[in-house]
């Protein structure tokens, strides 16, 4: 297994900047984005790592999968994207018809951040012989570039529907290829990126959460280090990460992703305790929150439907060149099933 060094910028902890949009005082935000959202016909799809408050008012929470199925399938005419842009690039690539909303287009991502599209085209071009399958969490023009999209809860599945003799190219994270290539047995040439989030996560505060629980079940997500995979029980997409607790309602996990997946964990795995593993940084009690994730807010969500902006919007033909890719990873991954939760239900829109 290779892996590319590039000269990748240390990612900054981007800052929320105060929304300059005065709301009507007294809001019921709740209501008034219920009652927006039954006006302009749309869906609020949400991913895991948005705030409790933001997964209640969904209409679907999933992760990066399910959400991509659900966007492809609404008949929504506007989709409210709770999570990241690439995501909500997504669900534009894959229902152009639909206005996409992104409630603060700041809510980028430092894996996408570390896979500029011109170098990783200049990449592409000096392996010719070998199948890009990228991860999902890269721009739009990357996916234009890229053969095949995968997920953290696909990946593996399609990697294993590739011929045994298939060059491949993993971009952009190092540590989710890393994992993938030792899991399949495939030699991998690896792009250096990360995310800024699950790369830091504190193993000295991971060990003493050990030694203080010893019973409890270690999950991880594959977008950690294999320093801190090496501790984990159990590794896997949010999705898989939800559905091992939920297969153990009563226990104890230290859990190394995002802390906005306890909000479904702690309801589908009743009487369970969550330890988070906080982040690298003295007396940095958020560190391990991604700050991408939590430039959504209510106000914010109520703000972009109320003035229907920020709206993602792409050219034709590079949705037209990015859709492909995504579409063969949704056609790859048929057999998995949808384990999001909400008023859609988790097979209602399966693609
Ligand atoms: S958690 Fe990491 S990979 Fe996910 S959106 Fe945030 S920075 Fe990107």
């Amino acid at each position: 297994m290779e892996t590319v060094s590039l000269p990748t910028p240390e990612p900054q902890r981007p800052t929320a900047a105060p929304v300059p949009f005065a709301l009507p005082h007294g809001l019921a935000l709740e209501e008034e984005i219920h009652r927006l959202r039954k006006e302009m016909n749309a869906v609020i799809l949400a991913h895991y790592y948005q705030d409790d408050e933001i997964q209640d008012i969904a209409d679907f929470v999933g992760d990066s999968l399910d959400l991509a199925r659900k966007a492809a399938a609404t008949d929504a005419d506007v989709i409210v994207f709770c999570g990241v842009k690439f995501m909500a690039e997504g669900a534009k690539i894959l229902s152009p018809e639909r206005q996409v909303l992104l409630p603060d287009l700041k809510a980028g991502c430092s894996l996408e951040d570390s896979c500029p599209p011109e170098q990783f085209k200049a990449f592409r071009e000096a392996h010719p012989d070998h199948l890009a399958l990228t991860y999902i969490n890269c721009s739009a023009e990357v996916k234009a570039l890229s053969d095949i999209i995968v997920t953290s809860t696909n990946a593996e599945a399609i990697i294993r529907q590739l011929p045994e003799d298939q060059k491949i190219i993993f971009a952009p994270d190092r540590h989710l290829g890393a994992y993938l290539s030792k899991k399949t047995g495939r030699e991998m040439l690896l792009w250096n990126g990360a995310c800024m989030v699950h790369e830091r996560f504190s193993e000295e505060a991971l060990v003493k959460l050990r030694e203080r629980h010893p019973g409890a079940h270690i999950i991880a997500h594959p977008e950690c280090p294999e320093a801190l995979l090496s501790y984990a029980h159990h590794i896997g997409s949010t999705s898989s990460l939800i559905k091992f607790a939920e297969e153990r309602p009563g226990e104890e996990f230290i859990v190394l992703t995002e802390p906005g997946i306890f909000h479904q964990m702690k309801q589908r795995s009743a009487g369970s305790l969550f330890h988070p593993v906080p982040g690298l940084g003295a007396g940095c009690a958020n560190c391990n929150n991604c700050p991408y994730m939590k430039f959504n807010t209510l106000e914010k969500i109520y703000r972009c439907m109320a003035t229907r902006s920020p709206e993602i919007t792409l050219p034709a033909d590079l949705i037209t060149r990015a859709r492909q890719p995504l579409e063969r990873m949704l056609e790859m991954s048929r057999h998995i099933p949808s384990s999001g939760v909400g008023s859609l239900g988790p097979q209602s829109l399966h693609a």
